[in-house]
């Protein structure tokens, strides 16, 4: 993985693509889920998070870095530990949204064309791009301890009141999904 410090005055990756867009407000995420600032504020940038079944967009969010931090940081030091541990055994090195960033599947052969996909931006640009299908969420959120997983439910329940119990946002992500 590649941690690459904000650089807040170049112009570097790409614009943000439409597919992460918020398709509820239909345009790009203006504001962060969690506190309602203005994203393009954030000079440490922010995270946008999109899970899809069968082409269904099933719940969206933007998180500046600062709540995303929070969130993470509510994590307990177990799930931190055994998240990390499992980026490592996992995590592949590939960027974009054609191939799981933490098993060798194609987005075409993603189990019940259920994953998500999660872009880190800044301004109107992306930096760093991942698709993880189901298997690899669900695999994620059980390394993830009662407590920990209490804190999404919690956030998922405030902001996706409609969304299934069983789904797990995309969890805290220390590897490509962090600045
Ligand atoms: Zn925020
Ligand atoms: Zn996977």
């Amino acid at each position: 993985m590649s941690e690459s410090p904000a650089q807040p005055d170049k112009p570097e990756g790409e614009p943000i693509p439409s597919i992460l867009h918020s398709f509820y407000e239909e345009r790009p995420f203006q504001s962060c889920t969690r506190c309602g600032e203005s994203l393009i504020h954030f000079a440490e940038g922010f995270r946008i998070s999109k899970n899809f079944k069968k082409g269904e967009v099933l719940m969206e969010y933007a998180l500046c870095l600062p709540c995303l931090d929070a969130m993470l940081d509510e994590a307990s030091e177990e799930s931190k530990q055994r998240l990390a541990e499992f980026h490592e055994e996992r995590y592949r090195d590939v960027s974009g949204f054609e191939e799981c960033a933490l098993c060798d599947r194609t987005r075409d052969q993603v189990r019940g064309e259920e994953f998500s996909l999660a872009g880190v931006c800044q301004g109107d640009r992306m930096h760093d791009s991942a698709l993880v299908c189901i298997d690899c969420m669900e695999a994620m959120a059980e390394t993830m301890s009662e407590e920990t997983r209490r804190t999404w439910d919690k956030f998922r329940e405030e902001n996706f009141p409609g969304v299934p119990s069983d789904f797990e946002p995309f969890p805290s992500n220390p590897a490509p999904l962090s600045i």
